[in-house]
């Protein structure tokens, strides 16, 4: 074959490469692709040329791979011998056939034009429901912590308003990125949860305990960015209004006595600072570290809600003392141990208690909405098992009634689970594992008997004293079987 047939030959790829299917797909879906040797997306680069699994190549750079042969005075034709030439490394195009290279997930979402955007706001001021409406929504799924419902909701509301009337005036109005203290299993990650769901954005969380300044083993902070990146499926639009949560976050508070460097605690939270407070992140799309074949995208954290959330376990006696003292003055002097009883004193948290516990001035100011959840009694354990629209007793009660038997629960029984849920001290968190201990011998003996109509949990059965009431089709419903 001559040379100038084998170039004829890679133009004839080129030209039906780039007016094949995939191309066409790719404008329908709004995903644009990324050159394989600079990473640019198709927007800054321009036109692609697509070579055979999915590999796209701007022009810039195919013609500076041509102009460098050219300058070698490489003769085309010999075009399988590179190994001695100087400051080139060249693709075979043969070895990329067999790699997935650039896996589909690395592509970016083409961001719309300006004026389109102007004309249909993603979030319009009208569309974001009123406080009241968002807490009744999630009254809905989430059972008491009224104070923190209502917080939220008015956080919310002012963010995403914040978001829509941007750049209207001068008046800038602050964000409103939360700091939500919570015992473990109190439902922080649950409402934030909830709260992405109704609103339809994207979240992501991410443990603090896993962050380290950039450089050290573990992942780099801007990693979070990447993650909700990722659960905007690559949409860098749509990340930009996301939710991120960042759980754990009292495990980065500043140690008290180190003489090593402190690469996980202090040196985090002065790392988020500017993530928080809003800059322009170079994210790798579809992976979580930045490497050479990684392509990045921008995305600015202005209008990415940031909710922290931590236990901060001994945070209760910092809060004390500073109680104490202030009533341990004058005429009017309490009794010290005035506090010891309340039981959710996180409420009276105040953000010296928080400074003292170890969190930096700069990060707390960042977080201008602080608020504490209850801890759980048993009775809103109770109402946990059953209140809420995909409540546990719920679930297996559409799970039994598929093969028509329906279950109840005695009142008592529900209160003994709950009891029971609270000695764990892990809040909501072992309710679930208590029910599934105990149903499984019902979700494995019932379907055996389709003469069985109904079974009722009693608290006997959860203390392990009894059985199950068993009442059988057609049978009258015993007398003393509350519902729940
Ligand atoms: P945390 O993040 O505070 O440790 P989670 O949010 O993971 O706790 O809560 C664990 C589970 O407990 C949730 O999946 C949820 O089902 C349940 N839960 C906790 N609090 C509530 C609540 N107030 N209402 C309804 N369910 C709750």
């Amino acid at each position: 074959m001559s040379d100038r047939d084998k170039f004829d030959d890679i133009e004839e790829i080129d030209d039906r490469e780039v007016n094949d299917a995939p191309k066409e797909k790719n404008e329908q879906d709004g995903y644009e692709d990324v050159c394989f040797i600079c990473h640019r997306p198709e927007s800054k680069a321009g036109k692609m040329i697509r070579i055979p699994n999915d590999i796209c190549i701007c022009s810039d750079c195919m013609q500076k791979t041509f102009d460098t042969m050219n300058h070698a005075g490489f003769p085309i034709g010999d075009m399988g011998n590179f190994g001695n030439m100087p400051n080139i490394s060249m693709i075979n195009l043969s070895d990329l056939q067999n790699m997935n290279v650039m896996p589909k997930s690395q592509k970016l979402k083409k961001k719309k034009p300006k004026e389109e955007k102007k004309a249909k706001p993603e979030l319009d001021i009208r569309t974001i429901p009123a406080p009241h409406k968002i807490k009744a929504s999630l009254d809905e799924y989430v059972v008491g912590q009224e104070h923190a419902k209502k917080v939220m909701s008015v956080a919310v509301y002012n963010h995403y308003k914040r978001v829509t009337c941007d750049d209207l005036d001068e008046i800038e109005i602050e964000k409103s990125n939360m700091l939500m203290l919570g015992p473990t299993g109190s439902g922080k990650t649950y409402m934030v949860k909830t709260l992405a769901k109704l609103l339809d954005v994207p979240l992501a969380i991410a443990d603090a305990t896993s962050l380290t300044e950039a450089g050290y083993i573990g992942d780099d902070i801007e990693s979070v960015v990447s993650k909700l990146l990722a659960a905007a499926d690559n949409d860098v639009e749509r990340a930009e209004h996301g939710i991120i949560f960042i759980d754990e976050i009292d495990k980065i508070a500043k140690k008290k006595t180190t003489n090593q460097r402190d690469v996980s605690g202090e040196s985090v939270q002065q790392g988020m600072l500017k993530l928080l407070e809003g800059a322009e992140i170079e994210v790798p799309v579809g992976a979580n570290s930045k490497n050479a074949m990684v392509p990045l995208a921008t995305v600015n954290t202005k209008n990415i809600l940031f909710i922290c959330g931590g236990a901060f376990p001994d945070l209760e006696e910092i809060i004390k003392e500073r109680l104490n003292k202030q009533s341990a003055m004058g005429f009017h002097a309490d009794l010290k141990d005035k506090y010891d009883g309340e039981e959710n004193i996180l409420q009276r948290v105040e953000v010296e208690d928080i400074r003292k516990y170890g969190m930096i001035p700069e990060f707390l100011g960042r977080l201008p909405v602080i608020f504490a959840l209850d801890a759980l009694t048993e009775d809103m354990l109770v109402r946990i098992l059953t209140e809420p629209k995909s409540a546990i007793i719920r679930q297996y009660q559409k799970l039994l009634a598929m093969d028509e038997v329906k279950l109840e629960f005695e009142e008592e029984a529900l209160h003994a689970i709950a009891r029971k849920a609270k000695e764990k001290d892990v809040g909501a968190r072992a309710l679930r594992a208590i029910i599934e201990a105990f149903m499984l011998d019902i979700m494995y003996e019932i379907p055996k008997d389709d003469s069985i109509g109904m079974v009722t949990i009693t608290k006997d059965y959860i203390d392990n004293h009894g059985a199950p009431l068993i009442t059988m089709r057609g049978c009258p419903v015993l007398p003393g079987a509350a519902g729940a």
